[in-house]
């Protein structure tokens, strides 16, 4: 029988290990920590009986994964739950752009800008799950939709900044700036249009859903997928070198391209170990999670239905912030990204207490304390949020690694999203899983389709090693 080790039990680990055993290998999964999960993983980080997310909080990629539909999550115990507004973006005038699910709400709350919504992300909404088919997998293939592929080109080539011009209103800017500004880079080069058109359209598609219960019980259905498919897993065990690894056929690494030449970079080829090297990693993130009585008070009373909120004032301060971050500045107003997971999922709270996460875009290794500055922008859009607060958890760029080995310098994302290393990655290549090591793949969010609860990296991994096996056999 085929043998297999996963290094790491995050979203992209599991989902490798379950194609791989659903597929008759004997998997064995090694993970750091005391649970699996990586970056979907939840608890008690405040007062007891409130439950927060480690990590991932929204998850309109990991309801609309291909991947997990196929092996149905909700049959080990996952269930969906939606907020009624999936994202507000509050202006100081008191206004605010509201993201529904449905693209027609959302274009009547957008007044002028409402037709212009629709045409900007319609077809892409309508044709999400064919684009989603061919866009998160490596680039280097020949697409099953072009004509929907050559659609939706022209748009996510373009930068934000470009795009954000279409939109004649502060409310549509601004509400296409704050879901741009997730690719945590800065939105005025090239291809920075994509990643919020492809986020939008599937919000529109699939809605931005929490996991009752926790973002854990995403990775805890996935582990279960695993042990019930044969696999095993086993927590606690750090790999630090190539002896760590038990004898296997396959290995995959849910690692990021550093631990993967820390590990096997003596047996790489030069040039996959200089383009390992080369990569550059990505900004940092500073998270505070806050125990709060009540909701919060906010200016803009639709906020409080929102299972996002996106702090940065207008498109063009969401702009400027993120420009003076990628260049190293500590922003006085960063750019935050606030989750009320309990509007959808009321399980969270503990009777009045109601927990809220929080985390703001801050210069790649910072290593001050951005609670403040969170707290406050906070405070600017819902004057009297101190008032409220009862506890509160932050979480820096140490704090960040600790948790979790792939996170150096406090990259949560795998890696820059900047140039081309937002496609090539980790490196330009047919098979950008295989390391240059026979039987040795990455299959963490550093590599194709990058970041997200999808699982889809680890399964693309995992039937690349699957082919190669063939080939190896033939
Ligand atoms: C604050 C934050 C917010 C986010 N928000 C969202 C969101 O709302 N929606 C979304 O879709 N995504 C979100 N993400 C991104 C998402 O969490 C990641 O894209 C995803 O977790 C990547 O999965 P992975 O399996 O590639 O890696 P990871 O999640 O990093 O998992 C890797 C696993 O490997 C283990 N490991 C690492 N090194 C070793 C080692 N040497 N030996 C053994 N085990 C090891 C780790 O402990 C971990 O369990 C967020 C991430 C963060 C940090």
């Amino acid at each position: 029988m085929t043998t297999a080790v996963v290094v790491g039990g995050g979203p992209n680990g599991l989902a490798a290990a379950l194609h791989l055993a659903r597929n008759g290998v004997d998997v064995q999964v090694l993970e750091a920590a005391d649970t699996v999960g990586g970056g979907a993983r939840s608890g008690e980080l405040t007062v007891p009986g409130v439950i927060h997310d480690y990590c991932s909080a929204f998850h309109p990629l990991g309801v609309g994964s291909p991947f997990w539909s196929e092996v149905g999550l909700e049959r080990y115990g996952l269930t969906w739950k939606w907020p009624e507004i999936d994202c507000a973006h509050p202006l100081d005038s008191g206004d605010a752009g509201l993201l529904y699910q449905s693209i027609e709400t959302t274009a009547a709350g957008l007044g002028a800008d409402g037709r212009r919504w629709e045409l900007v992300f319609g077809d892409l909404a309508r044709n999400f799950d064919d684009l989603a088919h061919d866009l998160l997998r490596p680039i280097v293939n020949i697409p099953a939709h072009p004509f929907r592929l050559a659609a939706f080109g022209p748009r996510a080539l373009l930068p934000a900044t470009a795009l954000a011009r279409l939109f004649r209103t502060e409310r549509g800017r601004a509400l296409y700036g704050g879901i741009a500004a997730h690719l945590f880079a800065r939105l005025d080069r090239p291809l920075t249009a994509s990643l919020g058109l492809m986020i939008a359209a599937s919000g529109h598609r699939y809605g931005w859903p929490v996991a009752e219960g926790g973002s854990g019980a995403i990775t805890s259905a996935a582990a279960a997928a695993v042990t019930d498919a044969g696999g095993k897993i086993e927590t606690g065990v750090r790999v630090g070198s190539r002896a760590d690894i038990p004898p296997a056929d396959l290995v995959l690494l849910d690692l990021s391209p550093a631990q993967v030449l820390a590990i096997y970079g003596g047996q790489m080829p030069a040039r996959i170990r200089r383009a390992y090297q080369r990569y550059r990693v990505g900004s940092s993130a500073f998270k505070v999670d806050f125990a709060i009585e009540g909701d919060i008070p906010w200016s803009n009373p639709d906020c409080v239905r929102a299972g996002t909120v996106h702090l940065g004032g207008d498109f063009d301060e969401v702009r400027d912030t993120e420009k003076r971050r990628a260049a190293g500045v500590m922003v006085e107003r960063p750019f935050v990204l606030l989750g009320q997971q309990y509007v959808a999922d009321p399980t969270r709270s503990s009777g009045p207490i109601n927990p809220i996460y929080a985390y703001a875009h801050v210069p790649r290794g910072y290593d001050g304390d951005a609670t403040e500055a969170i707290t406050a922008q906070i405070e600017r859009f819902a004057p009297g949020f101190r008032d409220r607060i009862v506890a509160t958890a932050s979480a820096g760029t140490e704090q960040l690694l600790s948790y979790n080995p792939n996170f150096a310098a406090g990259d949560i994302i795998g890696g820059a999203n900047d140039g081309l290393q937002m496609v090539l990655r980790p490196r330009l290549a047919v098979d950008p899983y295989a390391i240059g090591v026979d039987g040795v793949y990455i299959c963490s969010q550093s590599a194709p389709p990058g970041a997200g609860i999808h699982g889809l990296c680890g399964f693309h991994a995992a039937s690349s090693a699957l082919a190669s096996l063939g080939a190896r056999r033939a």
